[in-house]
């Protein structure tokens, strides 16, 4: 399959290895933000084969995991509202709240529904008139151009019975704490491909010269990510700090502006809370003025909800690139997809989920190699 089976070549990708055996003299440090590259990454044992005890860490790119508690609370506490049509994608249906989960909330008879796009909401409040439908929406700035795109339309349509709940993080200022952080490990970054597909490169490249550090943009499959590694070694062993595109087939420095224009008429930037790295300034968005009402919290009053997340699970330090899941006294055991603690277990972009998945309940951890 075009653009597929060229990106799994087994050839390729030994040829790749091959040259990264020959320049890499060191075991640095590279970080993945993004929960597909992580998965790819275990899938194909990618991290395994890397030489000289190079590591990789896997960053906060998976949005169910940064994602805080109250949100989901304040999720179901909609959906048990007998007013309320609640829907949602549908692995967000399973991500436990302080108490319950929305699945279990629509077992108990709460309409909560799944759909595949914030615009199939729509067509539901339209054909539901005497009942509240809220669209709950979260994630990077890949998935805030189709939920500002579904609050434009609600507004143009005059749906007064739609609201949308959302909670959406920006990776920049995330990778700027990190890497500001004094017990930072990460020497190198591969920046994720589908979000600069939509907001471009320029900060990353503000990134690289801040803390220089090489960072390249990079793809999903097992050659990109090969690829990736390649280039961010390159550099490491040059000395260059710069930011680079990997993923050009769908990268471009300016990235989508029509995308980036419908956001920014949406929504505004704001100081967000992430799950396990706590607040973080300028790192979410929230809805502008001419739209807040269709702003689910203030509609429905719901910014008392509070929560403190588990202290069992250590997805703070795995998020941050100190520890890996494996690290975890409860992976595997108290704790798994089938009854997950935390969200990198139960979302289907964890890297908890991904070790589990591809059965690295063996791997070595960072602490007994000397990680933090
Ligand atoms: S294994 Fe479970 S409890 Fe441990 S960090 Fe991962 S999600 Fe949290």
């Amino acid at each position: 399959m075009k653009y597929i089976d060229e990106y799994r070549d087994e050839k390729v990708a030994h040829g790749l290895l091959g040259n990264l055996q020959r320049i890499a003299t060191r075991g640095w440090v590279l970080m993945e933000v993004c929960g597909g590259q992580t998965h790819t990454l275990m899938r194909y044992g990618i991290d395994e084969l890397l030489p000289n005890s190079m590591q990789m860490v896997h960053g906060p790119g998976c949005p169910v995991c940064v994602t805080p508690l109250e949100i989901i609370d304040k999720a179901v506490a909609l959906a048990e509202r007998p007013e309320v049509i609640l829907v949602s994608y549908g692995d967000m249906l399973r991500v436990p709240g302080s108490t319950t989960d929305l699945l279990h909330v629509k077992a108990r008879g709460g309409d909560v529904r799944m759909v595949y796009s914030p615009l199939e909401s729509l067509k539901i409040a339209r054909e539901n008139p005497t009942r509240e439908v809220v669209f709950f929406g979260i994630g990077f700035e890949t998935t805030a151009p189709a939920n500002a795109a579904a609050v434009w339309q609600a507004q143009r349509m005059g749906l007064k019975n739609f609201a949308l709940l959302a909670s959406h993080v920006l990776v920049p200022p995330a990778v700027r704490m990190l890497l500001s952080s004094p017990v930072n490990r990460v020497q190198g970054l591969i920046a994720p491909g589908h979000v600069c597909a939509i907001v471009g490169t320029r900060d990353y490249e503000a990134l690289a010269t801040e803390f220089h550090i090489p960072i390249v943009v990079g793809g999903f499959e097992p050659v990109d990510l090969l690829e990736a590694i390649l280039m961010l070694t390159a550099q490491l062993e040059e000395g260059r700090a710069e930011m680079e595109i990997q993923y050009t087939r769908s990268v471009s420095a300016p990235g989508n502006v029509r995308a980036q224009r419908i956001v920014a008429e949406v929504f505004e930037v704001c100081d967000q809370k992430w799950r396990g790295l706590g607040p973080i300034a300028k790192s979410g968005l929230r809805m502008q003025e001419a739209f807040r009402a269709f702003d689910a919290e203030a509609k429905y009053d719901l910014h008392d909800i509070a929560v403190d997340e588990p202290t069992e699970c250590i997805s703070a330090e795995i998020l941050q690139g100190l520890k890996r899941p494996t690290d975890c006294p409860a992976f595997a055991g108290r704790c798994t997809p089938e009854s997950p603690l935390g969200a990198p277990m139960v979302s289907a972009e964890g890297a908890c989920a991904a070790y589990y998945h591809y059965r690295r309940h063996e791997a070595v951890s960072l602490v007994s190699i000397g990680g933090n």
